[in-house]
């Protein structure tokens, strides 16, 4: 399985090293023609409307939300959760409306801009994982579907998966610790795709 970074904004070269290092094949995504050389997609973080511009103007966008939608796994990280919510509380950026949340950029405020947090994951093992938070997105709305992965200790959800989708508001690869990207590489493409969750029926 080849894991694809999409390399239009962001930090693309620290999610290349941890899949390496996870021993994952890996590859950053350029085009919508690299895309279909990928099993799976890390949205990294960045700026998520420089990001979302980008994938507009390289002529991606349709491709890539197709993909999603037919179940290929995706992980969005900080700017990418933004990138792949369903609802911005925000005027931009528009996102590709398809993991069911809200979220709320720069919602921890911009002069504190940064923080990191211990977080019990479940998913992996006892040891608390170290959320390194920059600039981070909170998810204000949880749909039905949609699994809590990891919270704050107030309560706020911070990393959440609905089906083959995972997105974090903080940034595993900036950490050395790699149980986040092998967790995501236990992904596979979900049968159902995101039709029928996310913004359906709504
Ligand atoms: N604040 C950025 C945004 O709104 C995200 C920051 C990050 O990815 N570290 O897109």
């Amino acid at each position: 399985m080849a894991v694809g970074v999409l390399a239009l904004q962001g930090d693309v070269r620290e999610h290349l090293h941890a899949l390496a290092a996870a021993g994952q094949c890996a590859a950053p995504v350029r085009t919508a023609a690299q895309l279909e050389a990928v099993d799976a997609l890390i949205i990294p973080g960045g700026e998520s409307t420089t990001i979302i511009n980008l994938l507009h103007a390289f002529g991606m966008t349709g491709r890539l939300t197709e993909l999603l939608r037919g179940g290929m796994p995706v992980w969005g990280t900080c700017a990418g959760m933004i990138v792949l919510a369903a609802e911005v509380l925000d005027p931009r950026p528009a996102p590709l409306r398809l993991l069911d949340i809200a979220v709320r950029r720069n919602a921890y405020g911009r002069q504190v801009a940064s923080f990191e947090a211990y977080l019990e994951v479940e998913e992996l093992g006892p040891t608390p994982f170290r959320g390194i938070f920059i600039r981070a997105p909170a998810v204000e709305r949880v749909g039905r579907g949609v699994q809590v992965v990891a919270a704050l200790p107030d309560g706020r959800p911070v990393a959440v998966r609905q089906g083959s989708m995972l997105a974090t508001a903080f940034h595993p690869e900036l950490t050395g610790d790699l149980r986040f990207h092998r967790y995501f590489c236990t992904f596979r493409p979900d049968s159902a795709g995101t039709d029928g969750g996310g913004e359906d029926g709504r």
